[in-house]
């Protein structure tokens, strides 16, 4: 049986080192295992390589499948197990109809993929052209997709084995940028009779910018602007306001020096703030945790209307779920971050990130947080741009691909869309109007130890990908 085949050859890649950034044992071994087989391959600078199986006599026509999965994995474990996953087999167990390894990660993400690229090319069901495609890097920031060049590979329709879940089909991604926030600032002489405070908002679930951007969760850094703003009319002046981390991660903190009048009533705002918020983020937030204490600081107080335009811009900034998809129901199209702010002496920076699967919407929500904080006088700077997938409910492969699923299950897939990356976002770039779908076997737990792989799930993949690549036309 070919999902037997799959496990076999999935075993042999549990014991090739190819951690994210060192592929190059599994890399040789792709190509050797090519070599073997007198099958086309070829590898480029990167690393990322093509093994290529021409079209069966009399499939001459049949457009060309291409077939991807990423060489490398995530190499995690747990911290007092001995192992060096530059060079140790990874040690896994099969009970309960999983493979499972109970100390590291197990690779299944995206090792399945692989092995099941290489049993269909041994297999010898006559089709038309094949190419797998072993791109290196996913894990850490997609680098062989992002270098890829155009032409690498000929086929027009490509299928991404790198999902999670049997039974769903994956369509579309966002593609994101980060807008970056600069404003240059002076400061003056602290007002008479003014007290410094530290006011601090910590303890928020926080989370994936994408992922997590429509489930409501608390932004501490978006919580203290809005109460410093409903201070401004009190002789506040902001002396530094940091918090938020990653440019994809939610603002989990924030802290706030500011220097005012009348402490004791600001004091009490704050309380009162708290209490508010504390009810309104009750279900999403539990942790939060609000303290407003006495404080020093070695820098003077912004200049009152310098702290007054980044209080108000970063109140009035946006942040979560811009739009929703018009062709699949419940995923985010488009999303803001409001993700960090720093101080330094004589600059505040913050750092945002947009996502949107369409280029147009992506741009028009970057537009819109640059306009908000152009207004208030910022520079503003957009970069590391990557394109995104967008949903193409009317593709051919996927097409073929829900025809496939009904006959072998008699059951419907579930279509669906992330908002996040994915690599075929990056292929579109240089491969304008490929045609792509991605699915996968059942994976729980991957990028941390206990990482395991469904079996039955990877059975149902395989006849899957298998019906598919047989009877494409
Ligand atoms: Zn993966």
């Amino acid at each position: 049986m070919l999902s037997e085949h799959v496990l076999e050859i999935f075993k042999e890649i549990t014991r090739i080192p190819r951690e994210s950034g060192f592929e190059g044992p599994v890399t040789d071994w792709l190509c050797k295992w090519a070599a073997d087989r007198s099958l086309g391959c070829k590898r480029d600078a990167t690393g990322n390589v093509l093994i290529i199986r021409e079209a069966a006599p009399g499939k001459e026509d049949v457009p060309g499948l291409v077939l991807q999965a990423h060489q490398d994995m995530v190499c995690e474990k747990k911290s007092d197990f001995k192992f060096d996953f530059r060079k140790d087999p990874i040690p896994y167990v099969i009970k309960d109809g999983w493979m499972i390894a109970e100390n590291t990660t197990l690779g299944a993400d995206d090792g399945i993929g692989i092995a099941a690229c290489l049993a269909l090319l041994e297999d010898d069901a006559p089709t038309g052209r094949i190419e797998c495609l072993f791109t290196i890097s996913e894990e850490t920031g997609m680098d062989g997709a992002e270098a890829l060049e155009a032409g690498f590979f000929e086929g027009k329709t490509l299928i991404n084995l790198d999902s999670e879940d049997e039974g769903q089909l994956f369509i579309g991604c966002a593609g994101g940028l980060n807008t970056k926030i600069r404003f240059r600032v002076r400061r003056g002489a602290p007002d008479a009779g003014a007290k410094l405070l530290r006011c601090s908002i910590s303890g928020g679930q926080g989370g994936h910018s994408g992922d997590d951007i429509n489930k409501g969760r608390a932004n501490t850094v978006q919580l203290m602007a809005r109460f410093l703003y409903s201070r401004l009319g009190d002789g506040l002046r902001l002396v530094s306001i940091d918090g938020g981390g990653k440019p994809n991660a939610i603002a989990r903190e924030c802290s706030a020096v500011v220097s005012v009048t009348g402490a004791n009533a600001f004091k009490d705002a704050f309380k009162a703030f708290a209490s508010d918020v504390k009810e309104e983020f009750h279900a999403t937030d539990p942790g939060l945790e609000f303290e407003c204490k006495a404080a020093s600081s070695e820098l003077d107080p912004l200049t009152r209307s310098a702290g007054a335009r980044i209080i108000t811009s970063l109140f009035a900034s946006p942040h979560g779920v811009e739009a929703m998809s018009q062709d699949i129901p419940g995923l985010v199209q488009t999303s803001t971050n409001l993700a960090s702010v720093h101080t330094g002496k004589g600059i505040v920076e913050i750092v945002t990130s947009q996502r949107s699967a369409a280029t147009s919407e992506r741009r028009a929500m970057a537009a819109k947080v640059r306009a908000n904080f152009e207004q208030a006088g910022a520079e503003v700077r957009h970069m590391y741009e990557y394109p995104g997938w967008n949903p193409d409910v009317n593709s051919h492969i996927l097409k073929r691909t829900v025809e496939a699923y009904r006959k072998l299950f008699a059951a419907e897939p579930e279509v669906k869309a992330i908002h996040a990356g994915l690599e075929c976002g990056l292929f579109l770039q240089k491969f304008p109007g490929l045609d792509m779908i991605s699915f996968g076997p059942t994976l729980r737990g991957v990028h941390a130890p206990g990482e395991k792989l469904e079996l039955a799930s990877m059975d149902k993949f395989v006849a899957l990908l298998d019906e598919v690549v047989r009877n494409f036309e």
